[in-house]
């Protein structure tokens, strides 16, 4: 959804951002069945014998403990980061899509908890208030992890940086250095 709006939102602009858009996707992950060998028969079925073991797997993150990096915090609203570190175009992209996510649910969820090596994310966290959404019928379907507050204050506390200012995204502007007269058009 968030690079669907990218995307069309550039193809559709008048002339390209003045920045990259960093390619960056959630690990591939599946469930693998073991099963075991025995077999009565002269011939094997493929899937002979007993379930003796589920593993989950998932696309492995390269580069050690020194590649991870915790983007943004499930609390939080901005880079857990400097401005100039080695991945602050990566997290000031992130804040950006959150702001996507945001409109485009109508103000009803984001993702949060961003992590991961690079392109490579993994372990999200979505963000929504389940009572006031009426989210799930009241289970607790996100966890503990769901930190409502962080949705219901989104347009308080997220500051816009230079992905969300640029025009062609068409992106209502939030945060302390907003005026009226720079809002853009709402989503
Ligand atoms: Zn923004």
């Amino acid at each position: 959804m968030t690079y669907n709006f990218i995307d069309n939102a550039i193809a559709s602009a008048t002339s390209p951002p003045p920045f990259d858009i960093p390619c960056l996707h959630f690990m591939e992950a599946g469930l693998a069945l073991a099963h075991s060998q025995i077999s009565k028969g002269p011939v094997k079925p493929k899937f002979s014998g007993m379930l003796c073991g589920i593993y989950l797997l998932e696309e492995k993150i390269e580069g050690g403990n020194g590649a991870f990096t915790k983007y943004i915090h499930n609390m939080d609203y901005e880079p857990m980061m400097s401005a100039g570190m080695n991945g602050y175009d990566i997290v000031e992209f992130l804040v950006f899509t959150q702001h996507i996510q945001y409109c485009k649910t109508g103000g009803l969820s984001i993702i949060s908890d961003y992590q991961g090596s690079r392109m490579l994310l993994t372990d999200p966290q979505i963000l929504t208030d389940l009572l006031v959404f009426s989210v799930g019928s009241g289970a607790d379907v996100f966890s503990k992890g769901n930190l409502e507050s962080t949705v219901t204050l989104f347009e308080k506390h997220h500051e816009c940086n230079w992905f969300c200012k640029w025009p062609g995204f068409g992106l209502k502007q939030f945060g302390s250095l907003v005026t009226s007269g720079h809002e853009s058009s709402a989503l």
